[in-house]
């Protein structure tokens, strides 16, 4: 097959450090490149193509929409986005949904609702908002304000203001925030995913909710990777028994198609009023479509499966030749090495199987539809290249 590799290297911006493979197509947790050579696939896009590539149900679902009709804008109603809502509340006990494109935007979005609800609740100067060290919350200027890695702001300061940053795991690191500043919210990953697949400690969470209710500021979860059945719950949230005010998501929800959403519960429902946020292609026809599609399939059977397959990889890996630890949630997983990760990633990509990085970890995002079977073949291959390179 034709290589495009010159064309996107002449063309395309030069953000992207690429592995160099090119995939061409893929089915389910195959993937396979223009050379014809077959993988596993066990990132998923990012923890996007949930039931992994080209899956029939979910292109049924969406060809059906794409053949009734493709946009609408938001100044009608339509149904896709009403009943992709509707069972976004349902299955969460949040109230109001608003739609955008991505997960920098479904963030910004929360960020709009914290300083609106502050405004109107604590008052104007109340707009900080405390996030933690070590997070990702996406790339425009406000969310990477809000991402609490120096790195990612070198070059683009001034950002806006109002952010700070709290440290993972340490509570009294967050009420001395809260203590010393007018805060509207705290926000955080549950597990954060950029920053090394670091599972947040139960107790810390249950702690920092406290604490929201103690000072009376806005629990903000970022679900957009850990959302849509990837730690083995809907959201992550459930699984540490909080309730949080906003939820925000979006990288799994459309299984492969553009979709964010902030999920606004019964503190902060009635935020958001008329011309006060929006989005053009936000609640889009085919992404609904989609993303209902994947919804629908996220029951606790699958959910159940994904808790398994997460138990199988953590037992298999933990205390293994080469490997020195095993973190995260559900099929959300880092992996640290004895060996260089980049070392360990292009090994597994030599042998057929295509995780990622995080930090210094190897990062695994498999379809969480993966058969058992692959994910035994594909295990079985990072134990080997773990070992053979310590
Ligand atoms: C990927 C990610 C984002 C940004 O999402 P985009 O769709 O790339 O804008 C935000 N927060 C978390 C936790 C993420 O993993």
């Amino acid at each position: 097959m034709n290589s495009f590799k010159n064309t996107d290297k002449e063309y395309i911006a030069n953000t992207y450090g690429r592995f160099d493979i090119e995939i061409s197509h893929g089915k389910g947790s195959y993937v396979y490149d223009i050379n014809g050579k077959e993988y596993i696939d066990l990132a998923s896009g990012i923890a996007v193509n949930t039931f992994g590539m080209a899956d029939n149900e979910w292109i049924e679902a969406v060809t059906n929409q794409l053949k009734k009709c493709q946009h609408t804008s938001n100044l009608y109603y339509s149904e896709p986005c009403a009943t992709l809502a509707k069972m976004l509340c349902e299955r969460t006990g949040a109230k109001k949904v608003f739609f955008g494109n991505s997960g920098a935007e479904a963030n910004e979005c929360a960020i709009k609702v914290a300083r609106l609800w502050a405004s109107e609740n604590k008052g104007e100067e109340y707009y900080n908002i405390i996030t933690l060290k070590n997070s990702f919350h996406g790339r425009t200027i406000t969310t990477l304000a809000a991402t609490g890695q120096d790195v990612f702001h070198k070059y683009f300061t001034p950002l806006t203001e109002g952010f700070l940053y709290a440290e993972a795991n340490n509570l009294d690191s967050v009420e001395e925030l809260l203590k010393q500043n007018k805060c509207s919210a705290i926000m955080a990953e549950l597990v954060q995913g950029e920053g090394g697949v670091m599972a947040l400690e139960p107790d810390f969470v249950k702690g920092v909710s406290e604490l929201c209710e103690k000072y009376n500021v806005l629990f903000v979860v970022d679900e957009v990777q850990t959302g849509n059945g990837r730690t083995g719950a809907l959201y992550a949230y459930q699984k540490y028994g909080i309730t949080p005010d906003v939820i925000t998501t979006a990288k799994g929800l459309g299984g492969g198609l553009p979709i964010g959403a902030c999920l606004m519960f019964e503190k902060t429902k009635d935020t958001l009023k008329p011309s006060l946020h929006g989005s053009t292609f936000g609640g889009n026809p085919i992404s609904c479509a989609s993303a209902i599609n994947i919804l629908n399939r996220i029951d606790d059977s699958l959910l159940k499966e994904v808790n398994e397959k997460s138990d199988y990889i953590f037992d298999a890996l933990n205390g293994a030749d080469g490997i020195k630890s095993v973190s995260g949630l559900g099929l959300m997983i880092g992996i640290e090495t004895v060996a260089d990760v980049s070392i360990i990633l292009q090994k597994c990509m030599e042998n057929g199987i295509l995780p990622i990085k995080a930090k210094n970890k190897l990062r695994l995002l498999p379809p969480l539809n993966i058969p058992m079977e692959l994910l035994k073949k594909a295990v079985d291959i990072i134990k080997m290249v773990a070992k053979e390179n310590k």
